[in-house]
């Protein structure tokens, strides 16, 4: 059996966390006690929502690769840079997709009704306290064929996404392999729409399904996988920020972990 085959079965083992305990695991991963959150109401005081795993020690450090991912970003000479982004764009989704692969089952229409990346409610500070807010941002939507936004269980979504992205690196027109074939005009806002999506299925797994990243002691190589990815669209301006913000503006969710990342020096500021 293959390495991503026994870490399957052996999830398949893993007791799924607790609804509302008092222990760190449920408490940081909002995705299975949003909906017994209480209404937002302007008079009552809430706590800070607690820090996710993911951005706590030693989660947050746990890497593959030490040092910063600059240099691996680099376009090596003699490259073209179109398909110096292809190789890394095909990279990313490969290990993405056998990452997903392996969390699919834990990622279901009932555990995750939606596309989100993060609290649905978050605290707001006001000078007397903190309330609840809606965060709709960091639920993410899907444009169906009739422009129209819809919302999707994320486990549709993800399917979704990563069909599309595979029907695409497929085609020899959006991603030409063959020598002699130019890039089509329109590679730029493909990729970054690619980029775009892909950096929301990170997102989610790192909200919703981090519990089972640690269950498996997989962070070191998807913090490393994710960290190279937010390296790589930093460096070719594929990365849309405002996926990771919330409402105030501030990034949330996994744009927190990019902050913190760029203050350990892991990434470039
Ligand atoms: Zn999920």
């Amino acid at each position: 059996m293959s390495f991503l085959g026994s870490l399957s079965r052996s999830m398949s083992r893993a007791p799924r966390p607790p609804r509302r305990s008092t222990t760190p695991t449920s408490a940081t991963f909002p995705s299975n006690s949003t909906e017994s959150l209480p209404s937002p109401s302007p008079t009552s005081a809430q706590p800070a929502t607690p820090k996710p795993l993911y951005l706590c020690s030693p989660f947050v450090e746990a890497a593959l690769v030490k040092g910063n991912f600059k240099t691996i970003v680099m376009q090596p000479k003699y490259t073209d840079i179109m398909e110096w982004v292809a190789v890394n764009i095909f990279e990313f989704y490969q290990n993405l997709n056998q990452f997903y692969g392996v969390l699919a089952e834990c990622c279901t229409q009932q555990s995750c009704p939606a596309m989100s990346a993060g609290p649905q409610y978050v605290p707001s500070r006001i000078p007397r306290g903190y309330f609840l807010t809606q965060n709709p941002r960091l639920n993410y939507t899907w444009i169906n064929q009739d422009r129209k936004s819809v919302q999707l269980p994320a486990p549709t979504y993800i399917d979704y996404v990563m069909t599309w992205v595979q029907n695409l690196l497929d085609d020899e027109n959006a991603f030409p392999t063959k020598s002699g074939r130019d890039f089509p005009s329109n590679f730029p806002s493909t990729v970054k729409h690619v980029y775009r999506q892909l950096l929301r299925v990170f997102a989610h797994l790192y909200h919703a399904h981090y519990p089972q990243i640690l269950h498996l002691r997989s962070e070191p190589h998807f913090n490393s996988l994710f960290a190279h990815f937010l390296a790589f669209g930093k460096e070719y301006e594929l990365l849309d920020v405002k996926d990771i913000k919330g409402q105030s503006g501030a990034v949330v969710g996994v744009g927190a972990l990019w902050e913190r990342w760029k203050e350990m020096g892991i990434l470039e500021q």
